[in-house]
């Protein structure tokens, strides 16, 4: 990945390989007029052309000209638009467009070394599984099949590697590490392709296929999800036709599912956070069940060039060039996994190409035209761009959120908390499972799905009516499913104590009850035996109880998991609100605890019913784990508590705000300056969508107003100062540097991201963040900031002057080691 820095003279952006003082903390998305139009700069005074170079640079929400950060845009979200903040100084003004021509030229070579390094290594994978395939194909050897056979025999694990001689070998999968060889995930691949989604990243590696590749070699798929923006839907058919024309040998198809998006919203409820599936049953199932053979209905082997970007996400930037895909059979590999937002524009500037009116329009991801993941900056312009597309599910949002005792159903819109909870869920558990014994029974009220039918895929069954025996791991295992009225079905079954059956049992219940036939099993099974919309579902001449079917999902069903969440999103929360009892963490406690960590909770320190309290308090605080032993976190607050209590408190305070609910809910919903009382609380806390008691809650509330009181987070802290009977939220000028260093690494640990700026943090959209939790304000978090960026032990670069606000985090340091290297521990 290369570096950026401005190139002011031409507006623009020039590529460096070295990192200098000038280096970008963010790379930069260029800005078109379309954008400024729905900023409404335009009729602010700013005169712009409206043409097709772009005009100006942001990095977040800053815009940029010609090096210079000129406004801010703050505060949108899908009912209201964005406010744009001028920097200090700054007036409207006339803008030009980026000098296009000497920008390409200036990072010509640059993007050359990048993109002739990508085009490589399509074609050596390319190359690479071809002839592996071929060897397999005219039976030469199958090294895959030799390694599976070798790995059996000496119960180590086998790899498959390419050797200098482009010819292929197995060795010790440790060794194949030890000596850096290239390692094949597969040595049969029936179908290459190009993945093709809307969005830049894929629209890149389609031209580097296109470049790389003769057009018979690879395919190009577009997973259409049924709700894509209708920029992208364009955009598809433009790069169809460009393509079509230059290469009529490159076959394009699109993989969808069989049914609208909004079905299973109606049938599963809303996807969120924790349940994202969406992605499985509107993009990946649909788009490897494409790829089945039509006549055998077996699943292809798969090696989909994708545009998988490590600037995307931690959890990305830890992925391999090459690995397996989320379902059988199926393999990734990510020519562009270094590239940045900058290198990726620039090469679709350069190659001339069509760029999605989304982005023009600002966006800096498409996708969907509603996402858990996308932000309330995406959700403005979709509402702008597309409001027809978005109000059927707004609406839904909007009743379903009604239903659940939501009263401001805008507020819960704007901010985005749909994401956090299942809405609408239509599916209600109808299973009711008892064991005695060694006998499970179930009954199961209008099943979706047969049972019997389900039951073959763990083994051998004979039926005779209602009773029948099932063959799993050498045993026999007797059975019965009797059909009841009202399609309410009744089943026994003899488990003998067999753990194992009795986990795949469960499965093939949830299946039962559940399936809305969502087709992501389907693709899940290697051998074609499983089609969900065929009348039999299972063939039992292809089956070969291979329980991929089961296995591939924690409840072995997309569908069963829904309803999982839904309980276990509001046990969880019931359990943890519940377990603070009314107490709050008291400084007596900590000062006992950190006094003797070993011997606190045998010296029956605390009575019972505190000690219950004060382990979930420790818990979420981060200092004990789950068997309450202490933690590494814990070590270094008892280390430091003699010394420095305040800073433990401050610590404390911060490892809270991330895993108890009630005083995140707090740091977050209450702010600097805001009165209160507990009564005000409880109402506000009543409108989250949470199935836990108005009891519940308020219990937790007394809970936090005791730590309040009997803490220094209270007065000395600032988070409640009494006053007049109620209290009032205040400013904590003391707030150590150490603590705030303490706090940015936790938000960025938390987002995966290295480079912040010290807008996010005041942006009004922040969560966790210095102000949130520990009231610290800008001018003090901007001191702060300078004092560390310039200490001796100096654990993140701050780069504060000239309309710069940006905070750069060292690679080497993370929350868990900031505090020892601020203190020179
Ligand atoms: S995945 Fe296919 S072959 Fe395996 S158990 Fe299920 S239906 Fe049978
Ligand atoms: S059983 Fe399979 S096809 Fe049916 S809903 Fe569950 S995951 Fe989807």
């Amino acid at each position: 990945m290369n570096k950026v820095v401005w190139d002011k003279d031409i507006n623009g952006v020039l590529l460096q390989s070295l990192m200098t003082k000038d280096t970008l903390g963010v790379s930069p998305r260029p800005v078109f007029f379309e954008e400024l139009d729905l900023l409404g700069l335009d009729k602010l005074g700013w005169k712009y052309p409206r043409c097709h170079e772009p005009l100006m640079w942001a990095c977040n929400k800053q815009y940029f000209y010609r090096g210079e950060m000129l406004f801010e845009a703050k505060g949108a979200n899908i009912y209201d638009a964005a406010t744009v903040v001028p920097a200090e100084g700054v007036k409207p003004m006339s803008l030009k467009p980026v000098d296009m021509k000497k920008m390409l030229e200036r990072n010509r070579e640059a993007m050359f070394l990048l993109e002739s390094e990508a085009i490589e290594f399509i074609r050596d994978t390319y190359e690479t599984y071809t002839r592996a395939s071929r060897a397999v194909e005219s039976n030469v050897i199958d090294y895959e099949a030799l390694a599976a056979r070798q790995q059996k025999k000496t119960k180590q694990k086998m790899a498959v590697v390419k050797e200098d001689c482009d010819s292929f070998d197995i060795m010790l999968a440790d060794e194949a590490e030890l000596k850096g060889k290239k390692v094949l995930h597969t040595t049969k691949v029936d179908v290459f392709l190009a993945s093709f989604s809307g969005g830049k990243d894929s629209q890149v590696v389609l031209d580097l296929c296109t470049r790389a590749l003769p057009p018979s070699a690879f395919q190009v798929i577009y997973s259409d999800t049924g709700y894509e923006l209708p920029s992208s839907l364009k955009l598809y058919e433009q790069v169809k036709e460009h393509y079509g024309k230059l290469y009529p040998d490159l076959k394009f198809s699109t993989a969808r599912n069989h049914e609208q998006v909004l079905n299973y919203w109606d049938k599963i409820g809303t996807p969120s956070d924790t349940h994202r599936w969406c992605c499985s049953i509107m993009k990946t199932a649909p788009l490897y069940n494409t790829f089945k053979q039509h006549d055998t209905n077996l699943q292809n082997r798969i090696l989909t060039f994708d545009g998988v970007r490590s600037e995307e996400s931690q959890k990305r930037s830890g992925y391999q060039r090459i690995g397996k895909g989320k379902h059988i059979g199926i393999y990734n590999a990510h020519p562009i996994l270094d590239w940045n937002t900058t290198e990726i524009m620039l090469y679709l500037f350069k190659q001339s190409l069509h760029i999605n009116q989304s982005y023009r329009d600002g966006k800096a991801r498409v996708g969907c035209i509603i996402c858990p993941f996308s932000t309330a900056w995406d959700d403005m312009i979709v509402q702008k761009t597309y409001p027809k597309e978005l109000a059927p599910f707004v609406e839904r949002i909007e009743k379903w959120a009604r239903s659940s005792g939501i009263k401001d159903t805008k507020d819960f819109l704007k901010d985005r908390r749909w994401k956090l909870k299942i809405l609408g869920n239509k599916v209600k558990p109808h299973v009711e499972l008892v064991q005695k014994g060694q006998t499970l029974s179930a009954t199961i009220s209008h099943p979706s799905t047969p049972l019997q039918t389900w039951i073959q895929t763990i083994g051998d069954v004979s039926m005779n009516g209602g009773v029948g025996e099932l063959r799993f791991d050498g045993k026999v295992y007797s059975f019965k499913i009797i059909q009841g009225k009202k399609d309410v079905i009744d089943f026994t079954i003899d488990i003998a104590n067999n753990t194992k059956l009795l986990y795949f049992i469960k499965r093939i219940i949830n299946k039962s009850a559940y399936c809305v036939k969502c087709e992501v099993c389907t693709a899940e099974c290697p051998t074609g035996a499983l089609d969900i919309l065929s009348d039999n579902i299972i063939n039992k001449d292809l089956c070969i109880k291979c329980h991929k079917c089961l296995e591939f999902h924690e409840q072995g069903c997309i569908a069963a998991d829904s309803v999982r969440m839904v309980n276990f999103v509001t046990k969880k929360m019931n359990a943890k609100l519940a377990a603070y009892k009314k107490f709050g963490l008291r400084e007596e406690w900590v000062s006992e605890y950190f006094a003797s960590p070993e011997d606190f909770w045998d010296a029956n320190y605390l009575g019972t019913a505190m000690v219950d309290s004060a382990k979930r308090w420790f818990k979420d605080a981060g200092v004990i784990d789950d068997k309450n032993n202490i933690t590494a976190f814990g070590q270094l607050l008892h280390e430091l508590y003699m010394d420095n209590p305040d800073l433990v408190w401050e610590l404390l305070l911060v490892g809270l705000s991330y895993n108890s609910f009630i005083v995140n809910w707090f740091v977050n919903h209450v702010s600097l300056n805001q009165r209160f009382d507990r009564k005000t609380l409880l109402d506000e806390l009543i409108e989250i969508p949470l199935e836990a008691s108005n009891t519940t809650r308020d219990n937790a509330l007394i809970a936090i107003m005791d730590m309040f009181d009997k803490s220094p987070l209270g007065e000395t802290m600032g988070l409640a100062t009494p006053e007049d009977k109620i209290f009032i939220r205040k400013e904590y000028t003391d707030s150590s540097n150490a603590a705030i260093a303490y706090c940015i690494y936790r938000y960025a640990d938390n987002l995966g991201v290295k480079t912040l700026r010290v807008s996010d943090f005041y942006s009004g959209e922040c969560e966790n963040g210095p102000l949130q939790i520990l009231g610290v304000t800008k001018g003090k978090f901007e001191k702060a900031l300078r004092e560390i960026n310039s200490s001796k032990n100096r654990v993140l670069i701050a780069e504060l002057s000239m309309g710069l606000d940006h905070i750069t985090l060292r690679d080497d340091v993370s929350s868990e080691n900031v505090i020892q290297l601020m203190l020179g521990l």
